[in-house]
């Protein structure tokens, strides 16, 4: 009987195809073929082998690559998550591939270089090709031809031509193989208890998960350092995956995985150079990469025998990825090792619902650390009633705030002003008319930056520099800056304390990951008096003489329908809090606050989270939402408002009857227009017993719309 094998291309259709295998030919699934595709050829991997039954002519395999071939369980893993994020799975195959920039591995492609002979006749074809060579390194001729725009037949021309020329690419330099026995630090008791129990897990063999969940600065890396040596050493090839939030901020956690472990650690994330992407995409395709520290879109790497995926701050927002393929990537990184069966390690401060509820229910292992290492405390939290002690007009930093940052700088220590809104204010108004400066696209209000001049929009991008006059009324300086952002909060502290040295930490920073990472350094040997900064101040820093943190409104997120907002503010403060006195010096927040009563505030206050959690609780399961229920939204865009109306109304009606669903909608989401495309949502709450990717892919199969009106299923929305 002949075998014939089914290709799962890297494009949206709908499954795999079946070929036939010419004689010879050996394939494994997994493996890189090339095979016609309509009237192409197309690269795509073996998905499945089956017996083939003669009755249907079927098209033949072209060519089998050399290169490792995708492992059995990352196949496994993109059915799983095409079926769960209802996709294809061909654009699920696409996001794993994209490692490689050409889509699929191939040490056979070659690469070129200029020869310094230009060619004897020039096009302007060819002069683009020349141009964009001297920005590329190492490329192969589909790569030149993309980044030039040009035919490949143009590439070849210049070859022949003897202006390029191609060479072997010198063989990546291996990743050096950590070394689990070299010793960590000496761990204290109950560091000791909670890495014997990830130990245990890990040796056990297959999949289970634990939750990890100790304060800020109980040495939770330290423990699962632990965990990840016993996982080395457990398998002669086993591979490590730990997902970091902000991976490109976090330098100083990359270099004590290497004084951990004696080797560099292999790093993924969106940032990286082609080439380097390329070297690590196949270090780990082929096993050679044993730990890898990535960002959130490191869970579709193509692990070869991952033993164990640890999470850190597994709460954190910026794991969920909302743009082009939509994913949570904790939740993926459950599955994989699912898959794999591998161990998990989920680690937080401030675990989400979902997991506290799993580590209450028995599902997940829960370990606590409930105190910090060493002398360290945890902050005191107190609030500062804004009703009582309402700063003037135009002014956002109360007396007693201000008192405590005199007492702190007197003291030679560091403050930390925190501030979740970017910019120096977050609304525009014409004093004159009541103008409101919002952008055209979105109606979304722009955002001053006073240091670049310009009115921004958060969600878009789209900016413009500050007008002088009215563009509805047309008065002049009549623009006048509504509310606070970091950059006028730096201000105001700059007036109380003209002599400290102030410095702003935000997204907006020029200079990307290198200014952060020397703004960090001067943090941490204390160059900086105070530091004004939004979120990303708030995450995982270790700064040893910070003492004081200020949250100049503990309110901001308190509000708005999403019904994790509670959770979130709750998280935030209690990250942002935790960045006080983590060495030899106690430390304190101050929260600002109008609501001291909030359930949020005063949990965090009284150091009582099962309280806060315990209402949250109470309420998410009330409405059977999450982790109670199930949630998933299914958005509708299109080109007018007129046409996105009617097309939900559409999807809406293709909606299959079944159990245990409720669907709410159409109704104008939060962003009712982004980049000039009009919006509806339909929010979908499942029963736990319902399947609720079926019922999503059975609905998705119905819909059928022009290709001018999108269609995106999200499971698990964050925010709607
Ligand atoms: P967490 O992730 O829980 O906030 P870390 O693992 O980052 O905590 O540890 C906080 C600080 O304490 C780090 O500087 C770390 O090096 C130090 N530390 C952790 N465990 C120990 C230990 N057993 N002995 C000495 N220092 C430790």
């Amino acid at each position: 009987m002949k075998v014939c094998a089914s290709i799962l291309f890297p494009l949206p259709l709908p499954e795999a195809f079946d070929y036939a295998v010419p004689e010879g030919m050996d394939l494994s699934i997994g493996d890189h073929v090339v095979a016609p595709l309509g009237s192409r050829a197309a690269r795509g991997v073996v998905w499945d082998l089956k017996q083939d039954d003669g009755k249907r002519a079927l098209k033949m395999v072209a060519q089998r690559y050399d290169a490792a071939g995708l492992s059995h369980t990352t196949v496994r893993f993109v059915d799983w998550a095409a079926r769960y994020l209802v996709q294809s799975p061909g654009m699920v195959l696409r996001t794993i591939l994209r490692g490689e920039d050409s889509l699929m591995p191939s040490p056979t492609d070659t690469v070129y270089r200029l020869t310094g002979r230009p060619p004897a006749r020039m096009t302007p074809a060819r002069e683009k090709v020349l141009d964009a060579m001297s920005a590329l390194e190492a490329p192969t001729a589909a790569e030149i031809a993309r980044e030039a725009g040009v035919s490949s037949g143009v590439v070849k021309g210049l070859v022949e031509a003897g202006a390029l020329e191609g060479f072997d690419l010198p063989k990546d330099p291996p990743f050096p193989d950590p070394d689990p026995e070299r010793p960590g630090l000496d761990l204290s008791e109950l560091q000791a208890g909670a890495a014997d129990t990830l130990k245990r897990l890990v040796r056990a063999g297959g999949f289970q998960c634990a939750l990890l969940d100790g304060v800020t600065g109980s040495g939770k890396t330290e423990v699962y350092f632990e965990a990840i040596a016993e996982a080395l050493k457990s398998a002669a090839n086993g591979q490590v995956l730990v997902l970091l939030p902000e991976i490109a901020l976090t330098q100083s956690i990359l270099k004590r995985f290497t004084d951990r472990f004696g080797a560099d650690p292999a790093v993924w994330h969106s940032g990286l150079p082609p080439k380097e992407r390329r070297r690590v995409w196949r270090e780990i395709n082929e096993g050679r990469a044993r730990i890898v520290i990535g960002a959130r879109s490191s869970v579709f790497l193509p692990f070869r025998n991952l033993r164990l995926a640890v999470v850190d701050e597994e709460h954190d927002p910026t794991y969920k990825q909302s743009d082009g393929l939509i994913y949570q990537a904790r939740d993926l990184a459950v599955a994989r090792a699912k898959i794999d069966g591998a161990a998990v390690v989920l680690a937080s401060a401030t675990p989400s619902l979902e997991s506290l509820v799993n580590a209450r229910s028995g599902r997940y292992v829960h370990v606590p650390l409930p105190s910090r290492v060493g002398t360290a405390v945890l902050p005191r939290i107190e609030t500062i009633d804004l009703r009582q002690h309402a700063p003037p007009s135009g002014r956002w930093l109360s007396d007693p705030l201000v008192a405590a940052m005199k007492d702190t700088l007197a003291a030679g220590e560091q403050v930390l002003l925190f501030l979740n809104r970017r910019g120096y204010a977050p609304l525009v108004l014409c004093r004159d008319c009541g103008h409101r400066m919002t952008a055209p696209d979105t109606q979304t209000m722009l955002v001053e930056h006073r240091f670049t001049g310009m009115l921004v929009c958060h969600l878009t991008g789209f900016s413009m520099p500050k007008p002088d006059v009215c563009p509805n009324c047309g008065a002049r300086d009549s623009l006048t800056s509504v509310g606070p952002g970091v950059e006028r909060i730096a201000e105001e502290a700059a007036a109380h304390f003209p002599g400290a040295k102030i410095e702003l930490f935000s997204s907006d920073m020029a200079g990307g990951a290198e200014a952060v990472r020397q703004l960090v350094d001067r943090m941490e040997r204390g160059e900086i008096d105070i530091l004004v900064g939004t979120q990303i101040a708030a995450k995982g820093h270790n700064f040893p003489h910070l003492t004081l943190v200020g949250v100049v409104d503990a309110d901001l997120g308190l509000a708005g329908g999403d019904p994790r907002a509670g959770e979130r503010t709750y998280q935030t403060l209690v990250q942002v809090a935790g960045r006080a006195g983590r060495a030899d010096k106690p430390g304190r927040a101050l929260l600002q606050t109008h609501d001291p009563e909030h359930e949020a505030i005063a949990a965090l206050v009284a150091g009582d989270r099962d309280a806060f959690l315990d209402v949250e609780r109470a309420s998410r399961e009330m409405l059977q939402l999450p982790p109670y229920g199930r949630l998933a939204s299914v958005m509708i865009s299109a080109q007018s408002e007129d046409r996105a109306e009617r097309a939900a109304a559409e999807v809406a009606r293709c909606a299959p009857n079944a159990d245990g669903i409720t669907i709410w909608g159409p109704a104008e989401p939060r962003y009712g227009v982004i980049r000039g495309r009009w919006r509806r949502r339909l929010l979908v709450r499942a029963e736990r017993s319902v399947d609720l990717s079926a019922y999503l892919g059975a609905w998705r199969a119905r819909v059928k719309q022009p290709p001018s009106v999108r269609v995106t299923f999200d499971v698990e929305p964050y925010s709607f």
